[in-house]
């Protein structure tokens, strides 16, 4: 049986400046820390390069897109089933 292969949002912690645009597009996956100083992904996983990154639906791909276009210092990126940036 093959896994089902997934999108992937993608999260550049150290170049994220707390602007909190994402969690206000879209809720339901990014959230301020408490300081309000960088945002995180709701239930990523914390990569060894301070990023994060957490597996999306197809259907949650379009929210996440408008998060990354709002982002102003373009933190915020979503590969594709194959492994390819599509933002
Ligand atoms: S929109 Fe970008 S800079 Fe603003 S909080 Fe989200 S990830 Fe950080």
């Amino acid at each position: 049986m093959t896994e089902e292969k997934k999108y992937k949002l993608l999260h550049d912690r150290p170049t994220c400046i707390g602007c909190a645009a994402c969690p206000a597009v879209a809720p339901d996956f990014w959230e301020m820390t408490e300081d309000g100083l960088k945002s995180d992904i709701k239930g990523g996983k914390n990569l060894d390069n301070e990023w994060q990154e957490l597996e999306i639906e197809e259907k949650d791909v379009e929210v996440n897109k408008e998060a990354a276009e709002c982002c102003p210092v373009d933190c915020i990126h979503i590969e594709d089933k194959e492994g390819k940036r599509i933002i």
